[in-house]
């Protein structure tokens, strides 16, 4: 019998967690490690943070998913791994044995910072944060105008913001929306991307800051590197994302930005029976942008090979996406589509990626997450 562990219940985890029998029919013995029993489903998180989507329809219960299929869950965080001897160190202080492992523990919002440690700033990974948030903004909106400050101009700030404004408009109140976005909104994006998004949000007065970068806070104040200082009541912080420590600190191979470093197999280039997927890998010999879209793409790869590690046979190599699509959830029943030379606004894009979405959420979520 052989000890298999998939550590983080992520996104492209979930095929070989839902035929994990096949897993356990190659004499495996199967445990999931994650801080939650639930997995969040970042596409549909600004969805959430507006109240648009319920917590119960953007979450999988991957506790119940691997639990049904006869396999263990540890509600814990790897903190660790020791390669020589194929075991995980776990926050609690726990040693896990494996002999495969597959990591798919995402990227995180670097600490900003002690100084920009406040409770009024919230960043937006994990996906779960966003309801904090959401619970957080309902219970003052009542008292006055806020002013609501969103750091980021990337895809999730941008769409961080539209949804912030949602929140207030089905309250009937009205709040001061400001995006940080840095250097500029949506740097790494044409011109026709982004014309569509400053208008979607001016035409709801969100303003937006550009060429200036905050240093820090101090008793709900941004400080901006050009000496301005601008106070909020609540923040989110969607300052782009990186992998965790944990690969490097255990002395594995790593990609530039700290990812577990993989060949085509998604096997670490060191050790054969280590995978990994989603964010939190660097695929040797390229960079790909860190979208849910190549961790969903890298399903049936994972499984594929995770199974093929087990029971010997041919590994399948992952061709990453290289153009696209991504849809902006706008948070005004909206969207903003764009693949390749094609972009469009309007409710079509949005109803098309609510489909979309929908329909990825409906094939994992098979441990009754709806009636929950
Ligand atoms: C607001 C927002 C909106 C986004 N929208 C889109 C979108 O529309 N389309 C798109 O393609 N991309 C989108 N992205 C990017 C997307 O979030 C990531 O690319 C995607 O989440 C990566 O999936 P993942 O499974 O690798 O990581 P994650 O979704 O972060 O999942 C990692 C899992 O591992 C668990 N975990 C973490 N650390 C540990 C540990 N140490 N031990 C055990 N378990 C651990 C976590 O609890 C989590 O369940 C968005 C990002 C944000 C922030």
């Amino acid at each position: 019998m052989r000890n298999v562990v998939f550590v983080g219940g992520g996104h492209a985890h979930l095929t070989a967690l839902l035929h994990l029998q096949d897993l356990r029919d190659n004499n495996a013995q199967v445990t999931l490690i994650s801080p939650s029993a639930y997995h969040y489903y970042s596409g549909m998180g600004p969805g959430m943070l507006s109240g648009w989507y319920q917590p119960r329809e953007v979450r999988f219960h991957v506790k119940k998913m691997v639990e049904d299929r006869g396999a263990s869950f540890i509600e814990d965080a790897v903190t660790r791994v020791d390669p020589e001897n194929r075991t995980l160190l776990l926050g609690s202080g726990r040693t896990v044995p494996y002999d495969i492992v597959s990591f798919n523990t995402g990227s995180e919002i670097p600490f900003p910072g002690p100084e920009l440690v406040q409770d009024n700033i919230f960043r937006v990974k994990p996906i779960v944060n966003l309801l904090s948030a959401r619970d957080y903004l309902l219970r003052r909106i009542a008292d006055r105008r806020l002013h609501i400050v969103v750091i980021g101009g990337g895809p999730a700030g941008v769409e961080l913001a539209g949804n912030v404004w949602k929140i207030a408009d089905d309250a009937g109140r009205r709040l001061q929306i400001t995006l940080l976005a840095g250097t500029r909104l949506l740097k790494h994006f044409p011109d026709k991307v982004r014309t569509p998004c400053y208008r979607s949000l001016a035409e709801r007065a969100v303003a937006i800051v550009e060429g200036r970068h905050v240093l820090r806070a101090a008793d709900s104040t941004f400080v901006l590197d050009d000496g301005s200082v601008i106070p909020f009541d609540m923040a989110l912080l969607a300052t782009g994302v990186t992998p965790p420590a944990m690969f490097r600190r255990s002395g594995l191979l790593v990609g530039e930005d700290g990812g577990l470093l993989v060949n085509s197999f998604l096997q670490s280039v060191r050790y054969p029976e280590i995978f990994g997927g989603g964010d939190c890998i660097s695929l040797e010999h390229d960079r790909l942008p860190r979208v849910g879209v190549q961790a969903v793409r890298e399903n049936p790869v994972l499984y594929h090979n995770l199974l093929a590690s087990l029971r010997g046979g041919v590994m399948q190599p992952f061709s990453p996406q290289r153009t696209y699509l991504l849809i902006f959830n706008m948070g005004n029943g909206r969207g903003i589509f764009w693949r390749g030379n094609i972009v469009w606004e309007g409710r079509l894009a949005f109803r098309l990626k609510d489909y979309i979405d929908r329909k990825f959420m409906r094939k994992f979520q098979v441990s009754g997450e709806l009636t929950e």
